[in-house]
Parts: structure tokens; C-alpha cells; sequence
């Protein structure tokens, strides 16, 4: 492996003056605009693009930002939270019935064509929250790739359950999300660091690479990340990380400006260190890699790679 793929994401959301005074997001749409265009202009310091996705009504607010930074190389994709966008339900995009979510994907990408002259191609829903049909209602409704996964992720009460998923680039699965599939739909999971699985109040998680977190030592987790890659070989190496747009980036002392410098400095410096070459990549460059490649059968064995719990177990 001579090559890693940085992937470098923000998830755009509303202003909290237009949602719930407990939702995260940017206080309004100017600080928005602000922190957003500071966030690439750090990542492109490094040479890496962002990919950003957007919630549809920050789409519609902010079309001339966006279409902007995507002339200059960078990424959109469309991003929702089911709760903020449909007052009428009250759970994440994973709570949503088949025909909800179909509904709801086309309402919001007519708001998108309604921003930007086109379809969205690239997706994110919020707090990965997913059920299994998530993989076939985006490939059915033209979605080309995702970043939908945060693999180890266990949060029930969110409806985003990760356990067991694959850790690299794949094609999603039309009937069962967590393993790779058939679709002409690529998948870009979270990067995260699976040296220790952390238990808090029933919920489980990695630890990824986002700027967000307080007391993280980057440089630690940047370097199990890229050694962990290597072990695995995956056909489309790469690293993707994320963060949200209620930071601020444009003020080089705020605490999660500075830690996003310390986390685009480590993942160089680990790749570097490994020998490997970080290359600035964005979801649409990992689709077409993933997308480019023969689709992996795998012949069903009944007995293989199995785990005996006991006796009672073992095929008949
Ligand atoms: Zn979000």
C-alpha cells in the first residue's frame, strides 16, 4: 500500500435559531458560512478537499457558499436528520418505515434541485442512524455513494447500530446493512480506531477522528488508524473523517480549530511514518474507485468461518 486516501467531511446543519434550542448546530446561517468556508480553507492548507453534506433548508439558504466551494474541488452531499426536517416524527433517519424514508428522500431532494439544478449524488444522514432497507432506497432513488456508517457504533435509542460492520470502502447491501453488497451504491464508512471499544450508559463506540471530542490523543489514534489499514489492505484505503458546522474554525485558538490541526497533522504524520503517501480525496473520488471495481461474489458455506458456541452448535 502506497497510498491513503484522506477524506475529510462537515455535517451542515441548520441553525438552532430555526430548529430546538437543544439541537446542535451553528447559531445562525453568517457564523455558518464563516466556520464552514474556515474549515476548508484549513483542510486545503494540507491539500485535502472537504466533502460537506448539507441539510436540505442550508442548501436552499446557502446554494451560492456551496456551489462555490464545489467549483473549487470540494464535495456536497445531502444530509438529514428525520426529526429536524419532518416535525412529524420524532427519531432519526433509522426509525423511518421504507416508505417514510423514500418520502422523505424526495422531498428533500427537490429542495436540493431546487438549490443547485440537480439531483444530490452523495449522501449522510444524521448520527449514522440506519435500518436495513437504508442501502436500497438510496441506490433505488439514483444516490451513487454514502458516507452511512459508523462501524462499532451501538446506539439503540438512535436507531444506529454499527456492530460487525466493515471498516473500508464497499458497495452496500440491498437487504442487510451490515455487510458489503451488490449495489451501484458505494459506501464510505467512518474511520475509527477499533483498538478499544468504549461502554457508556449501554451504548458502544470507537473512537474516530473527529476535531469535536475534548482530551483525545490524536496522534495515538491516527497511528493505530493508518496500521490497522495496512493490516487490512483494503482494495480502496482511505481515512474519513468528520465534524459538524457549530464550531468555530475561523478563530485559529478556538479549542476545536486547533484540535482539527492537530488531527489533519497527526493522520499526515502517521501516514508519513508508515511510509504511506496522504492523498486529499473526497466521497465522489472513493465512489468511483469503489464503484470502478467487479462486484465480490461470495458462495455461501455453510459450515465456513463459524464460531462453535457449544456442541449442540455444529452443523448436522
Ligand atoms: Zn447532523
Amino acid at each position: 500500500m502506497k497510498e491513503i486516501d484522506i477524506v475529510v467531511t462537515m455535517d451542515c446543519e441548520r441553525p438552532v435559531s430555526d430548529t430546538h434550542p437543544s439541537a446542535s448546530g451553528p447559531p445562525n446561517l453568517e457564523k455558518a458560512a464563516l466556520w464552514t468556508q474556515a474549515y476548508a480553507d484549513i483542510a486545503g492548507r494540507y491539500g485535502f478537499p472537504v466533502t460537506f453534506f448539507v441539510h436540505p433548508e442550508v442548501a436552499v439558504a446557502q446554494a451560492g457558499l456551496f456551489q462555490e466551494l464545489e467549483a473549487k474541488g470540494h464535495c456536497l452531499g445531502l444530509h438529514i436528520h428525520a426529526w429536524r426536517f419532518d416535525d412529524r416524527y420524532t427519531c432519526e433517519f433509522g426509525g423511518l418505515s421504507e416508505n417514510e424514508a423514500r418520502a422523505m428522500l424526495g422531498e428533500a431532494s427537490a429542495l436540493w434541485q431546487q438549490a443547485f439544478g440537480v439531483r444530490p449524488r452523495y449522501f449522510r444522514q444524521g448520527t449514522l442512524s440506519a435500518n436495513d432497507s437504508l442501502f436500497r432506497v438510496l441506490s433505488d432513488l439514483g444516490f451513487r455513494g454514502g458516507s452511512v456508517s459508523l462501524p462499532g457504533r451501538v446506539f439503540p435509542d438512535k436507531h444506529a447500530v454499527w456492530a460487525g460492520a466493515p471498516l473500508d470502502p464497499h458497495r452496500g447491501n440491498a437487504t442487510f446493512r451490515l455487510l458489503p453488497g451488490y449495489l451501484d451504491f458505494a459506501n464510505m464508512p467512518i474511520t475509527v480506531d477499533t483498538a478499544q471499544l468504549n461502554t457508556r450508559d449501554g451504548r458502544q463506540f470507537y473512537w474516530d477522528l473527529r476535531p469535536d471530542f475534548d482530551g483525545l490523543d490524536y496522534r495515538a489514534h491516527a497511528r493505530n488508524v493508518v496500521a490497522q489499514i495496512q493490516a487490512r489492505a483494503p482494495a480502496v484505503p482511505c481515512i474519513n473523517m468528520l465534524t459538524h458546522n457549530d464550531y468555530d474554525f475561523a478563530d485559529s485558538e478556538s479549542r476545536v480549530a486547533k484540535n482539527f490541526v492537530a488531527v489533519l497533522d497527526a493522520i499526515t504524520d502517521a501516514c508519513r511514518d508508515a511510509g504511506v503517501t496522504a492523498v486529499g480525496a473526497t466521497l465522489a473520488d472513493i465512489t468511483e474507485k469503489v464503484l470502478a471495481r467487479p462486484v465480490e461474489s461470495a458462495e455461501f458455506d455453510p459450515t465456513g468461518g463459524r464460531v462453535f458456541l457449544d456442541l449442540d452448535d455444529r452443523p448436522g
